[in-house]
């Protein structure tokens, strides 16, 4: 994986710093070097997390069945708190500490030449890699290294004027923790944001809401929500269908996630909430013992039914019609046959007059998400408008 390849490249060149760095501080006694001796360990330390958070965040385990994405942010956090810590400590030596002698050698100031020319040219090829592989990881860390230049830049002019007895070590250092702690507060400010779910940025749910809203199928995109777990995304949307079968929507869950991916980096999953789409009408039936719209006292008797589709919003007739009881004249199981019939009306509410609380069409019409409502309205008209207003 090229990310991981260019990680393991990154903690080579910051422990080479490092060694070089260390080398350096302990001949010369500067604490400016000493700073960018640390500014390197942080730098290692960072990439070593993003390479073991890579490794991590695929691990599941029964105990942690989500994955460990969020580690490498906990390990973010604790190396921010170290790097206070160290900052703190290198601050208070500039201030605070006896002033002891400083070497300046020639050989020392070759070489923090070189360690800065080292990240200037590692700097220049990881970002080309990361804006061809499109990683906002590779062109931050490659961003990163080019403060080295000033930040050892600092640290070389604070050994050379040792050499004209210029005492800028200190200043130097103080400079080079600064940015180190500006460091840290980055670090820290992002793990905070992932570990307490802070949401994906707006312009990326608006792309994901369009994703998903371009599938033919989807009649509403109802909501879209979405965080980081490690370099991971995770995103839940709730969409109303315009199909009903099961297995259909199964495969356009898919094709969303699938979709989805495609359009935004990093998605790692995607969950679907799947909503009933909000119908503009509501589907009533009511058992009629004539066509004019007198409701009838039985259900599975009546000779006729009211199919009407009132208006959610303004309570219209949309759709009315009175269709005869096919099922008026058999013999056996009457209503559980009128109850399946009406399902496959696709009404939503049904109004009797007859109780009919622990008989078989309850059941049926239970099953199907139908619901049972009892009226001692005896028109038509008054049982749907007492209907509307209950
Ligand atoms: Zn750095």
């Amino acid at each position: 994986m090229k990310l991981e390849r260019w990680g393991w490249y990154s903690v080579g060149v910051s422990a080479l710093l490092a060694a070089l760095h260390g080398l350096i501080a302990l001949a010369s006694g500067s604490l400016a070097v000493t700073a960018e001796l640390v500014h390197n360990l942080v730098d290692l330390m960072g990439a070593a997390t993003v390479l073991t958070g890579l490794k991590l965040a695929v691990r599941r385990t029964k105990a942690f069945p989500y994955g460990l994405y969020k580690a490498e942010n906990l390990a973010a956090a604790a190396i921010a708190g170290l790097i206070f810590l160290t900052a703190y400590e290198i601050a208070s030596n500039a201030l605070f500490a006896p002033s002891a002698p400083v070497r300046s050698d020639p050989w020392m100031l070759a070489l923090l030449i070189a360690t800065a020319a080292i990240p200037l040219a590692f700097s220049h090829f990881e970002l080309r890699a990361g804006r061809a592989a499109n990683s906002p990881v590779l062109v931050a860390d490659a961003r990163e290294y080019r403060v080295h230049v000033l930040t050892t830049g600092l640290a070389l002019a604070a050994l050379a004027s040792e050499r004209f007895a210029l005492p800028l070590d200190r200043v130097a250092a103080l400079l080079i923790v600064l940015a180190v702690v500006k460091t840290g507060w980055d670090l820290l400010a992002d793990a905070m944001r992932v570990l307490l779910d802070a949401s994906l940025p707006s312009e990326t749910l608006l792309r994901i809401r369009a994703v998903i809203g371009a599938e033919p199928a989807v009649a509403e995109v109802k909501w879209v929500t979405g965080r980081n777990a490690g370099r991971f995304r995770f995103v839940e949307a709730g969409v109303a269908l315009r199909i009903a079968e099961l297995d259909k929507a199964a495969k356009l869950v898919h094709r969303i996630e699938a979709e989805v991916r495609k359009a935004v980096p990093h998605v790692e999953r995607v969950l679907a909430h799947i909503e009933a789409p909000a119908s503009p009408h509501v589907r009533y039936a009511a058992p009629l013992a004539d066509p004019a719209g007198a409701v009838s006292a039985h259900f599975g008797e009546a000779p006729y039914f009211a199919l009407v589709a009132v208006g959610r919003e303004d309570g219209a007739w949309a759709e009315s019609r009175v269709v005869a009881n096919p099922h008026a004249t058999v013999q056996r199981a009457k209503g559980i046959r009128v109850a399946e019939w009406l399902v496959r009306q696709k009404v939503d509410v049904v109004l009797t007059r007859e109780d009919l609380r622990g008989k078989g069409p309850v059941y049926v019409l239970r099953d199907a998400g139908v619901e049972l409502r009892l009226t001692d309205k005896h028109s038509l008209a008054e049982a749907l408008a007492a209907a509307r207003d209950s």
